[in-house]
């Protein structure tokens, strides 16, 4: 679907500042060098993203990561051998060549090796690493096909490399490695219970205190337009208006029923696709089954009830 002439295009507008939509395996990315900082803030400007959000950088190999980095601790080798190429974000002490403005001013900085063969042949033909947040507007659905990267950014990029849906369909999971004890910021498809399997007990966000607050978790986020009601069983479907009602296990009267899969990585696959869609139908609201309980779930969780504020 991408072809290698397209993958040389797109490397050298990364390699002379521009910006270029590219597939991941969780979501497509707004990607920019990583070590340039206009190219940097083009990607604020364009997601409207205020600047306390830091960026995520894209490497093609623990090699490249290493050279981002003040320190490489033992924990971030187990986790790269065990988790990249893939879904989970390390959280590392920065290194010299990583601009403030990509950290928004910290100096940790969140690294990941990504798990498509588009987003890692980008990254070697540019032979940088590239700095790339969701290829969404601040606050809007993630997009998970080229087709929402060009609904919702359309002439502000430069470049879209179309590579089909992507396969995990959330954000990454991301770790802390840069206190005393592992820290989870973000939960994500790649589960705490598979983490502590190598690490150990890791902490979670809100037991870690406030030296770990993590910057750019704001509580709005990844939001449909339409109002997005999580509900447990007890809780009532809205009463005015259409609506439609994603479950994974029972339907309800009084909605449009939309059957969601009960597996989570297949759930977590066509969340937003299916959020989009919803959106676009002109729904009067959109109420969603609160998951089932388990780490498994965990991400999808968090995603769901950001969406659910208002
Ligand atoms: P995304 O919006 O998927 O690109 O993810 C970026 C998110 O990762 C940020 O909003 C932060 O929550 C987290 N993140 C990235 N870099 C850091 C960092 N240096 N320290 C803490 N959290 C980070
Ligand atoms: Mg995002």
């Amino acid at each position: 679907m991408v072809s290698r002439e397209q993958i040389a295009e797109a490397a050298a507008l990364i390699r002379s500042g521009r910006v270029v939509a590219f597939p991941t395996e969780t979501v497509y990315g707004l990607g920019a060098n990583a070590l340039d900082p206009s190219a940097i803030n083009r990607i604020y400007a364009i997601k409207e993203r205020p600047k306390t959000s830091p960026l995520i950088v894209h490497v093609s190999s623990v090699n490249m990561a290493k050279g981002l980095v003040a320190h490489w601790p033992g924990t971030a080798d187990i986790l790269a051998n065990a988790f990249w190429p893939g879904p989970l974000t390390l959280v590392l002490p920065r290194g010299d060549k990583i601009p403030l403005e990509l950290t928004a001013g910290l100096d940790t900085v969140g690294l990941r090796m990504p798990a498509h063969p588009v987003a890692l042949a980008l990254i070697e033909e540019s032979g940088l690493p590239i700095a790339a947040p969701s290829a969404n507007r601040f606050t809007q659905l993630s997009p998970t096909t080229a087709q929402h990267v060009a609904d919702g950014l359309g002439e502000a990029v430069d470049m879209i490399l179309d590579g089909g849906p992507t396969e995990v369909g959330i954000e990454s999971t991301v770790l802390s490695l840069t206190g005393p004890q592992p820290v989870l910021l973000r939960p994500g498809m790649v589960t705490r219970e598979q983490i502590e399997a190598h690490l150990g007990p890791i902490l979670l966000l809100e037991n870690a205190g406030a030296a770990h607050a993590s910057p750019g978790l704001h509580a709005k986020h990844y939001s449909p337009r339409t109002p997005l009601y999580l509900l447990s069983p007890a809780e009532p479907l809205p009463k005015d208006g259409d609506g439609v009602y994603l479950h994974w296990s029972t339907p309800r009267d009084g909605a449009t029923s939309h059957p969601m899969p009960q597996d989570p990585a297949q759930y977590a696959a066509i969340l937003y696709d299916t959020l989009h869609q919803v959106d676009l139908h002109g729904y009067d609201w959109i109420a969603v089954e609160a998951p089932p309980a388990g780490s498994a779930w965990a991400g999808i969780l968090d995603r769901l009830k950001r969406a659910s504020i208002r």
